[in-house]
């Protein structure tokens, strides 16, 4: 049975450039729009602003030798001008690619070899590693330029460092000058095959695998960005809600939901983002309350913390009206303590499901309905899905029933850059995108996620691929083989290994100990094996060699019960 979305509606056929403003020369708002949230009154951009930054790093990356379809790494946390390189790159013709600030060396230089990036633009606090990286992969001084948290760049400074490497410049150095930037015009780009080209790299391990480079295009981005304002304009009270709404940017950047709510859809709603640079559970509370923020966008984790905290009671967050959560599954016990918070009851979490496969989302709830289950909505205008029985997708799962879950539609990548492989066991030809979760359809078409049949593991909202840990753990000395798969604890998803061991004397807990912070010292910190380590006589495979991976869920919740 295909589930058709209850909406259609003709999506702008414009870049996503046009998309946010309109043209290189529309008249822009100068009211704020990224505002910083500790010192808002000093440190703020308009989206004229937002525009006029983007299109002077356009113009200098063109000055700069920036060819179409180069690759630019921007490896920060979240700053006023996160969303300037974004849109300054893309402008360019260029491809942006954004890593986790969080990662380590080895990590980020897999991404910058991988993507191809000619430039890298790094955070000043993150420069050892950022140096580190570019030096594994033989990446030159002159490709590397520091970012800093915003205020330098407002101040004018210009943070430059000398290193062992040579000169590292600052990001600033590749911005034109005013007028240049006010007369850089962006391609105006119309046909299928322009609006197919891509203009983000975001990085997922997808189904299975390591890392990949998902291939978004400005059709994509549209497209998404326009069916998830599409169903908020559903609203019955969306006219006179817009004025007043107002969000908190928490989220990473880098990463599909927070990089196409805030850099794109936000802006062009015209909603004031309030920015963070990076989470924090007290400051955050004390924002929503001074600023009144209406919209929270959320990961179940801060759901979880939000409804459990006894400090949450001490804000007055009578200003929220809407909130959204995704990225990750949140059960809806906690949404009800979550909801219980506001007396009035008027707050209700609608939950929404995504992949950076899917640009960001493919369905969210209708914005006057409430949300009464752990459903994750209905499908989003012009999509599709199907819940599949078979890996060729033949046996469609009849409604009710649990299977995994495809989707059609215009916000399905293009596919996984330099891997076809990859896309196409992912994409079919006609289109569809196995989503690798599990899920089924209720009688109103609205879908319920239970279970992921692919490796991915999500730790707080953020990707593990089980494969990197395991390639990585069979370099230890006492491991033979290993599999890692994710379990739940205490409501959180956490890695776990199960180790064969070079020989079975040596599988005691200590081996056990020495074998995690081993790993620790070579992840970030959401892919540590927190789950923990178990030593196994063999890893169970099939004939051809894949990790059969349920066994060993059915194993760990086996063993999760005993314990
Ligand atoms: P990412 O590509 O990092 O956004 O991760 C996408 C994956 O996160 C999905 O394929 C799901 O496994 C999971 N996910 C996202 N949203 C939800 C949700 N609301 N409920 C359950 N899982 C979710």
């Amino acid at each position: 049975m295909v589930i058709k979305s209850k909406y259609t509606f003709p999506i702008p056929q414009v870049s996503l450039p046009t998309f946010v403003f309109d043209s290189p020369t529309a008249e822009l708002p100068k009211t704020p729009a990224y505002i910083s949230a500790s010192e808002p009154e000093k440190y703020f951009l308009s989206l004229h602003d937002y525009r006029h930054y983007a299109q002077r790093l356009a113009s200098g990356l063109r000055r700069s030798g920036l060819q179409p379809g180069d690759r630019v790494l921007l490896f920060s946390g979240n700053t006023l001008f996160f969303p300037s390189v974004v849109m300054g790159v893309i402008m360019a013709e260029g491809v942006f690619t954004g890593a986790n600030p969080t990662y380590i060396a080895r990590e980020l230089a897999y991404q910058l070899q991988d993507s191809g990036a000619r430039y890298l633009i790094c955070a000043e606090n993150s420069l050892e590693t950022g140096m580190a990286a570019a030096k594994e992969i033989g990446m030159d001084a002159s490709r590397i330029f520091v970012f800093d948290d915003g205020i330098a760049t407002f101040q004018g400074r210009k943070v430059e460092k000398s290193t062992e490497m040579g000169k590292l410049r600052h990001w600033t150095e590749l911005l034109d000058t005013a007028e240049n930037g006010t007369a850089y015009a962006w391609p105006d780009l119309r046909t299928r095959e322009e609006l197919d080209r891509v203009v983000a790299l975001n990085y997922s391990s997808g189904t299975t695998g390591m890392a990949k480079g998902v291939m978004i295009t400005h059709a994509n981005y549209v497209a998404n960005c326009s069916q998830q304002i599409h169903m908020q304009t559903l609203g019955a009270k969306y006219q006179e809600r817009l004025p007043r709404k107002r969000y908190l940017c928490f989220l990473p950047m880098y990463h599909a939901m927070a990089q196409a709510i805030f850099c794109a859809n936000a802006m062009k709603e015209r909603i004031p983002v309030y920015m963070m640079p990076k989470f924090d559970f007290l400051e955050m509370l004390q924002y929503v309350q001074k600023y009144h923020i209406t919209d929270l966008v959320l990961v179940p984790p801060v759901v979880v913390a939000m409804a459990k905290h006894p400090a949450t009671k001490k804000f007055d967050l009578s200003s929220v009206e809407h909130v959204g959560s995704g990225a990750a599954p949140l059960g809806r016990e906690v949404s009800e303590e979550f909801e219980r918070l506001w007396e009035s009851g008027s707050v209700n979490v609608r939950q929404g499901w995504g992949m950076t496969e899917l640009t960001c989302a493919a369905t969210t709830f209708h914005p006057d309905k409430r949300s009464e289950s752990f459903s994750v909505g209905e499908l989003l205008a012009n999509c599709e899905a199907k819940i599949v029985l078979d890996d060729e997708g033949k046996l469609e799962a009849p409604q009710g029933e649990r299977g995994e879950i495809w989707v059609r539609g215009p916000n399905v990548m293009k596919g996984y850059w330099n891997k076809p492989d990859a896309t196409r066991e992912t994409l079919t030809a006609d289109g569809w995108l196995k989503t690798g979760d599990v899920a089924y359809v209720d009688e109103h078409d609205h879908f319920f996620i239970v279970d992921r049949k692919k490796e991915l593991i999500k730790v707080k909202g953020l990707q593990v691929a089980p494969a990197e840990l395991e390639a990585i753990l069979l370099d230890h000395p006492e491991v033979q083989d290993a599999a890692v798969i994710g379990v739940t604890v205490n409501g959180d998803e956490l890695p776990r290994a199960y180790i064969m061991p070079q020989s079975m004397d040596k599988a005691t807990p200590e081996t056990a100990g020495n074998i995690k912070a081993w790993l620790a010292e070579r992840v970030s910190r959401h892919k540590r094996l927190d789950g923990g380590v178990y030593f196994i006589d063999a890893v169970p495979k099939n004939p051809s060699g894949k990790i059969l991976r349920k066994q060993l869920r059915e194993k760990a919740a086996l063993e999760d019960t005993k314990a």
